[in-house]
Protein backbone atom coordinates (compact mmCIF):
# COMPACT_ATOMS: atom_id res chain seq x y z
CA UNK A 1 0.00 0.00 0.00
CA UNK A 2 1.55 3.20 -0.76
CA UNK A 3 1.91 6.13 1.62
CA UNK A 4 -0.42 9.09 1.90
CA UNK A 5 0.79 12.46 2.64
CA UNK A 6 -1.10 15.66 3.08
CA UNK A 7 0.92 18.45 1.58
CA UNK A 8 -1.17 22.03 1.46
CA UNK A 9 -4.67 20.92 1.06
CA UNK A 10 -4.37 17.94 -1.16
CA UNK A 11 -3.73 13.99 0.16
CA UNK A 12 -1.27 12.29 -2.29
CA UNK A 13 0.63 9.16 -2.98
CA UNK A 14 4.46 9.78 -1.27
CA UNK A 15 5.89 9.54 -5.01
CA UNK A 16 4.39 12.48 -5.96
CA UNK A 17 3.94 14.59 -2.15
CA UNK A 18 6.66 17.00 -2.62
CA UNK A 19 6.92 20.59 -2.04
CA UNK A 20 8.50 23.84 -4.41
CA UNK A 21 12.31 23.98 -4.79
CA UNK A 22 11.45 27.69 -3.40
CA UNK A 23 9.67 26.98 -0.47
CA UNK A 24 11.55 28.32 2.64
CA UNK A 25 11.43 25.02 4.49
CA UNK A 26 13.70 23.76 2.17
CA UNK A 27 15.60 26.51 1.53
CA UNK A 28 16.26 27.77 5.43
CA UNK A 29 14.89 25.32 7.30
CA UNK A 30 12.38 28.20 8.41
CA UNK A 31 9.38 26.08 9.54
CA UNK A 32 8.58 24.23 12.84
CA UNK A 33 7.11 20.80 13.41
CA UNK A 34 5.09 18.48 15.92
CA UNK A 35 5.42 14.85 15.92
CA UNK A 36 2.09 12.80 18.08
CA UNK A 37 2.47 9.43 19.07
CA UNK A 38 -0.73 7.41 17.61
CA UNK A 39 -1.96 4.66 19.55
CA UNK A 40 -4.65 2.29 18.94
CA UNK A 41 -5.24 4.76 15.48
CA UNK A 42 -5.50 7.30 17.99
CA UNK A 43 -3.60 10.27 18.84
CA UNK A 44 -1.56 11.23 21.96
CA UNK A 45 -1.97 14.53 23.44
CA UNK A 46 -2.58 15.94 20.29
CA UNK A 47 -3.91 19.27 22.14
CA UNK A 48 -0.62 20.18 23.74
CA UNK A 49 1.59 19.15 20.19
CA UNK A 50 -0.81 21.66 18.45
CA UNK A 51 -0.43 24.35 22.18
CA UNK A 52 2.80 24.15 21.23
CA UNK A 53 3.15 24.00 17.57
CA UNK A 54 0.83 27.66 17.86
CA UNK A 55 3.97 28.81 20.35
CA UNK A 56 6.54 27.49 17.81
CA UNK A 57 5.11 29.56 15.22
CA UNK A 58 3.99 32.73 17.32
CA UNK A 59 7.90 32.80 18.64
CA UNK A 60 9.00 32.59 15.11
CA UNK A 61 6.12 35.05 13.23
CA UNK A 62 5.06 32.39 11.17
CA UNK A 63 1.30 32.85 10.46
CA UNK A 64 -1.40 29.77 11.78
CA UNK A 65 -2.16 27.92 8.51
CA UNK A 66 -5.70 26.76 10.07
CA UNK A 67 -7.81 26.27 12.74
CA UNK A 68 -6.82 23.20 15.06
CA UNK A 69 -9.87 21.90 14.01
CA UNK A 70 -8.75 21.96 10.69
CA UNK A 71 -5.48 20.60 11.42
CA UNK A 72 -7.04 17.71 13.66
CA UNK A 73 -9.23 16.58 11.24
CA UNK A 74 -5.93 16.41 8.78
CA UNK A 75 -3.80 14.18 11.40
CA UNK A 76 -6.83 12.02 11.82
CA UNK A 77 -7.26 11.63 8.25
CA UNK A 78 -3.49 11.15 7.30
CA UNK A 79 -3.66 8.55 10.44
CA UNK A 80 -6.70 7.04 8.79
CA UNK A 81 -5.45 6.81 4.89
CA UNK A 82 -2.09 5.19 6.25
CA UNK A 83 -4.09 2.76 8.22
CA UNK A 84 -1.67 3.49 11.36
CA UNK A 85 -2.69 1.76 14.41
CA UNK A 86 0.32 2.32 16.54
CA UNK A 87 2.73 4.99 15.08
CA UNK A 88 3.13 8.39 14.31
CA UNK A 89 2.10 11.30 12.84
CA UNK A 90 4.25 14.16 11.41
CA UNK A 91 2.97 17.87 11.08
CA UNK A 92 5.38 20.59 9.49
CA UNK A 93 4.56 24.26 9.20
CA UNK A 94 6.84 26.42 6.93
CA UNK A 95 6.85 30.19 6.39
CA UNK A 96 5.56 29.17 2.74
CA UNK A 97 7.06 29.82 -1.03
CA UNK A 98 8.58 32.62 -2.18
CA UNK A 99 11.76 33.77 -4.17
CA UNK A 100 15.34 32.67 -2.20
CA UNK A 101 15.51 36.12 -0.18
CA UNK A 102 16.22 36.13 3.87
CA UNK A 103 13.83 38.69 4.98
CA UNK A 104 10.35 37.01 5.55
CA UNK A 105 8.70 36.69 2.33
CA UNK A 106 5.70 39.27 1.65
CA UNK A 107 2.51 39.71 3.71
CA UNK A 108 0.30 37.10 2.78
CA UNK A 109 2.32 34.09 1.41
CA UNK A 110 0.83 30.81 2.64
CA UNK A 111 2.67 28.67 5.06
CA UNK A 112 2.91 25.34 3.33
CA UNK A 113 1.56 22.56 5.63
CA UNK A 114 3.09 18.76 5.02
CA UNK A 115 1.78 15.77 7.38
CA UNK A 116 2.71 11.88 6.91
CA UNK A 117 2.44 8.91 9.23
CA UNK A 118 3.91 5.48 9.61
CA UNK A 119 3.34 3.03 11.91
CA UNK A 120 6.17 1.76 14.40
CA UNK A 121 6.25 -1.55 15.75
CA UNK A 122 5.23 -1.30 19.06
CA UNK A 123 6.61 -4.73 20.39
CA UNK A 124 10.32 -4.22 19.61
CA UNK A 125 9.85 -0.81 20.87
CA UNK A 126 8.70 -2.50 24.32
CA UNK A 127 11.44 -5.15 23.96
CA UNK A 128 14.08 -2.40 23.35
CA UNK A 129 12.91 -0.56 26.61
CA UNK A 130 13.11 -3.82 28.02
CA UNK A 131 17.13 -3.95 27.30
CA UNK A 132 17.41 -0.31 27.83
CA UNK A 133 19.82 2.14 25.56
CA UNK A 134 22.94 3.49 25.13
CA UNK A 135 23.35 7.35 25.33
CA UNK A 136 26.62 9.58 24.56
CA UNK A 137 27.52 12.93 25.29
CA UNK A 138 28.30 15.99 23.27
CA UNK A 139 29.11 18.92 23.39
CA UNK A 140 25.90 20.98 23.54
CA UNK A 141 26.73 23.61 19.78
CA UNK A 142 22.64 24.47 19.24
CA UNK A 143 21.12 27.98 19.03
CA UNK A 144 20.14 29.00 22.52
CA UNK A 145 16.29 28.59 21.14
CA UNK A 146 16.34 25.24 21.83
CA UNK A 147 12.21 25.88 23.07
CA UNK A 148 11.13 26.71 19.42
CA UNK A 149 10.77 23.33 18.00
CA UNK A 150 12.34 24.47 14.25
CA UNK A 151 13.19 22.18 11.71
CA UNK A 152 16.35 23.82 11.82
CA UNK A 153 18.11 20.54 13.19
CA UNK A 154 21.63 19.92 11.77
CA UNK A 155 23.53 19.72 15.35
CA UNK A 156 20.74 17.16 16.45
CA UNK A 157 21.56 15.07 13.30
CA UNK A 158 25.13 15.21 13.35
CA UNK A 159 24.83 13.96 17.24
CA UNK A 160 22.29 11.35 15.97
CA UNK A 161 25.00 9.35 13.75
CA UNK A 162 27.46 10.46 16.38
CA UNK A 163 25.86 7.98 18.76
CA UNK A 164 24.64 5.40 16.18
CA UNK A 165 28.49 5.23 14.82
CA UNK A 166 28.73 4.17 18.54
CA UNK A 167 26.09 1.88 19.09
CA UNK A 168 23.70 4.69 21.16
CA UNK A 169 20.34 5.25 20.61
CA UNK A 170 20.48 9.19 21.98
CA UNK A 171 23.44 11.74 22.33
CA UNK A 172 22.93 13.97 25.04
CA UNK A 173 23.75 17.41 24.72
CA UNK A 174 25.97 18.55 27.75
CA UNK A 175 26.43 22.59 28.18
CA UNK A 176 29.73 24.14 29.06
CA UNK A 177 29.38 24.02 32.56
CA UNK A 178 29.11 20.16 32.23
CA UNK A 179 25.61 20.15 32.69
CA UNK A 180 23.07 17.98 30.52
CA UNK A 181 20.58 19.84 28.19
CA UNK A 182 18.58 17.33 26.59
CA UNK A 183 19.21 14.34 23.62
CA UNK A 184 18.91 15.28 20.19
CA UNK A 185 15.80 14.07 20.07
CA UNK A 186 14.30 13.43 23.95
CA UNK A 187 14.22 15.25 26.94
CA UNK A 188 17.18 13.38 29.52
CA UNK A 189 16.18 12.37 33.15
CA UNK A 190 18.23 10.73 36.01
CA UNK A 191 17.37 9.22 39.45
CA UNK A 192 19.36 9.86 42.41
CA UNK A 193 20.60 7.02 44.34
CA UNK A 194 18.36 8.51 46.69
CA UNK A 195 15.60 7.87 44.31
CA UNK A 196 15.38 11.78 43.24
CA UNK A 197 14.08 11.97 39.66
CA UNK A 198 15.99 14.94 38.19
CA UNK A 199 15.12 16.51 34.60
CA UNK A 200 16.47 20.14 33.62
CA UNK A 201 13.77 22.94 34.07
CA UNK A 202 12.00 23.63 30.96
CA UNK A 203 13.13 27.59 31.28
CA UNK A 204 16.93 26.13 30.70
CA UNK A 205 18.13 25.47 27.45
CA UNK A 206 15.64 22.29 26.64
CA UNK A 207 12.37 21.72 24.12
CA UNK A 208 9.47 21.54 26.96
CA UNK A 209 8.50 18.20 25.76
CA UNK A 210 5.28 17.02 26.27
CA UNK A 211 6.15 13.57 26.77
CA UNK A 212 8.32 16.17 29.94
CA UNK A 213 4.79 16.79 30.79
CA UNK A 214 3.02 14.52 31.29
CA UNK A 215 5.82 11.91 32.75
CA UNK A 216 6.28 14.82 35.34
CA UNK A 217 2.25 14.18 36.12
CA UNK A 218 2.45 10.43 36.61
CA UNK A 219 5.81 10.72 38.92
CA UNK A 220 3.69 13.34 41.06
CA UNK A 221 0.44 11.31 41.48
CA UNK A 222 2.80 8.22 41.91
CA UNK A 223 4.60 9.79 44.89
CA UNK A 224 7.76 10.10 43.75
CA UNK A 225 10.22 12.94 44.81
CA UNK A 226 10.78 15.51 42.08
CA UNK A 227 13.64 17.84 41.22
CA UNK A 228 13.37 20.00 38.29
CA UNK A 229 17.10 21.30 38.05
CA UNK A 230 19.98 20.77 35.66
CA UNK A 231 22.19 17.76 36.86
CA UNK A 232 25.62 17.10 35.41
CA UNK A 233 27.18 14.21 33.93
CA UNK A 234 29.04 13.22 37.05
CA UNK A 235 25.88 13.27 38.72
CA UNK A 236 24.49 11.39 35.98
CA UNK A 237 27.11 8.65 35.78
CA UNK A 238 26.49 8.31 39.81
CA UNK A 239 22.70 7.76 38.98
CA UNK A 240 20.53 4.90 40.14
CA UNK A 241 18.65 5.10 36.63
CA UNK A 242 18.40 7.15 33.75
CA UNK A 243 15.57 7.26 31.23
CA UNK A 244 14.77 9.71 28.22
CA UNK A 245 11.22 10.85 26.87
CA UNK A 246 9.68 11.83 23.93
CA UNK A 247 6.48 10.79 21.93
CA UNK A 248 7.74 8.46 19.46
CA UNK A 249 9.84 6.27 22.38
CA UNK A 250 7.65 7.43 25.58
CA UNK A 251 10.41 6.52 29.04
CA UNK A 252 12.69 4.93 27.16
CA UNK A 253 15.39 3.35 30.41
CA UNK A 254 19.26 4.44 29.37
CA UNK A 255 21.49 1.86 30.69
CA UNK A 256 24.68 2.86 29.46
CA UNK A 257 26.33 6.55 29.72
CA UNK A 258 29.65 6.83 27.35
CA UNK A 259 30.23 2.96 27.10
CA UNK A 260 30.25 2.94 31.49
CA UNK A 261 26.92 0.96 33.06
CA UNK A 262 24.40 3.41 34.46
CA UNK A 263 23.02 1.79 38.23
CA UNK A 264 23.21 -1.89 37.40
CA UNK A 265 22.97 -1.26 33.36
CA UNK A 266 19.51 -2.73 33.59
CA UNK A 267 16.11 -0.70 33.10
CA UNK A 268 15.09 0.83 36.58
CA UNK A 269 12.37 0.26 38.89
CA UNK A 270 11.27 3.76 38.19
CA UNK A 271 11.71 4.43 34.74
CA UNK A 272 10.21 0.87 33.95
CA UNK A 273 7.06 2.07 36.26
CA UNK A 274 6.92 5.91 34.37
CA UNK A 275 6.76 3.36 31.24
CA UNK A 276 4.01 1.30 32.15
CA UNK A 277 1.96 4.32 33.75
CA UNK A 278 1.97 6.61 30.77
CA UNK A 279 -0.94 6.46 28.61
CA UNK A 280 -3.12 6.05 32.21
CA UNK A 281 -2.20 9.78 32.01
CA UNK A 282 -1.85 11.02 28.36
CA UNK A 283 -4.76 12.27 26.44
CA UNK A 284 -5.95 10.89 23.68
CA UNK A 285 -8.03 11.93 20.55
N1 LIG B 1 13.95 17.46 22.95
C1 LIG B 1 14.17 17.49 21.62
C2 LIG B 1 15.37 18.21 21.10
C3 LIG B 1 13.28 16.87 20.74
O1 LIG B 1 13.49 16.92 19.41
C4 LIG B 1 12.16 16.18 21.27
C5 LIG B 1 11.21 15.51 20.39
O2 LIG B 1 11.33 15.49 19.19
C6 LIG B 1 11.98 16.15 22.65
C7 LIG B 1 12.89 16.81 23.46
C8 LIG B 1 10.81 15.45 23.26
O3 LIG B 1 9.63 16.16 23.02
P1 LIG B 1 8.20 15.42 23.01
O4 LIG B 1 8.10 14.71 24.31
O5 LIG B 1 7.23 16.53 22.87
O6 LIG B 1 8.22 14.48 21.85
Amino acid sequence: MSRIAYVNGRYLPHRHASVHVEDRGYQFADGVYEVCEVLGGRLVDERRHLERLDRSLRELAIPTPMTHAALSAVLHEVVRRNSVTDGMVYLQVTRGVARRDHPFPPPGTAPSVVVTARRTDRAAQDATAAKGVAVITVPENRWPRVDIKSTSLLPNVLAKQQAKEAGAREAWFVAPDGTVTEGASTNAWIVTPDRRILTRPAEGGILRGITRTVVLEVAKALGYQLEERAFTVAEAHAASEAFITAATTVVMPVVRLDGVLVGQGVPGPIATTLRLKFHDFSEVS
